[in-house]
């Protein structure tokens, strides 16, 4: 394997920013995501200098890049209540200020649910959003993830981030692929090498490779195009481990870092197991 490779995983940053760094070192990952704040709270401060400091100087040191945000499931740009797409929009704001101090390459974030506003409607009020933010916060990247589809969810095919991301047409905004999310939206079923070039030219007309930022690495605990959000151990859903092997090794997303967002073996998050697991996938290939 390459020491190129960013593997990795969401961590609990139980115990402060640092312990973060301590459970990325346990389970073996060289990138990470994590949540700047409590992810079930409108609430959301911005760390210390000096925390936001240590943090950073411990992460290079470690060689733990590139840090990922996951923003607040709280989240929804496209609400049909006034207040709670503000609300939203100040938040992810927020989270984005952590993630700068933090140093991190970005906030991932999902776009929330339409409700019955029509999908251009809501298209148009998330990019209003977030333009409105890029100029609130004049540093960071917002990365848009792929929904699994259900209840009017927003951002389920490449189609519909790509009009977002089109619409907005701003450097600062990226797309996460999450495979567990697209195998359930039904977008991402064929993990042969056609299939995957296939899915690849299609990412690259709609949104472009180069926006393609981060990859949530989950295999799926529901079958293709159940449009339900349930995360697998690596190779034991329903994606299975060899078609997430050709998927990492397939050279359109070889090189993007992956993180894991997985139960895990001991149902205690991300493990080394599961890393380990997607680490041989690369050693496999070489
Ligand atoms: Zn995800």
């Amino acid at each position: 394997m390459s020491t190129q490779h960013r593997i990795g995983g969401h961590v609990s940053t139980q115990g402060g920013f640092l312990a973060a760094l301590d459970a990325a070192g346990r389970i073996g990952a060289n990138t990470i995501q994590i949540f700047g704040a409590n992810p079930v709270q409108w609430r959301a401060q911005v760390p210390d200098e000096d925390t936001a400091m240590r943090f950073k100087d411990e992460a290079r040191s470690r060689g733990i890049e590139p840090i990922f945000l996951h923003a607040p499931y709280l989240i929804n740009l496209a609400s049909e209540k006034g207040n709670l797409a503000a609300m939203s929009k100040t938040l992810l704001a927020k989270h984005l200020e952590i993630g700068n101090a933090l140093g991190a390459f970005g906030v991932i974030f999902h776009i929330g649910s339409r409700g019955d506003r029509s999908e251009k409607n809501a298209e148009q009020m998330v990019v209003e959003s977030l333009d409105a933010i890029t100029r609130d916060v004049s540093d960071g990247r917002l990365i848009i993830e792929n929904s699994a589809g259900a209840g009017n969810l927003v951002g389920d095919t490449l189609e519909e981030i790509g009009s977002i991301l089109l619409g907005l047409n701003n450097s600062r905004i990226g797309f996460c692929l999450d495979t567990a999310h697209a195998f359930a939206a039904g977008i991402l079923t064929d993990f042969s090498v056609g299939g995957l070039d296939a899915f690849a030219e299609k990412i690259d007309r709609h949104i472009g490779l180069s926006k393609l930022w981060a990859i949530h690495l989950n295999d799926s605990k529901v079958p293709a195009g159940s449009n339900k959000d349930r995360h697998e151990n690596i190779g034991e859903g329903f994606i299975g481990g060899e078609a997430l092997g050709r998927f990492v090794t397939h050279p359109a997303f070889s090189q993007v870092p992956l993180l894991l967002e997985v139960p895990g073996f001991d149902d205690a998050g991300p493990d080394k197991k599961n890393i380990d697991i997607v680490k041989s996938f690369f050693v496999r290939n070489e």
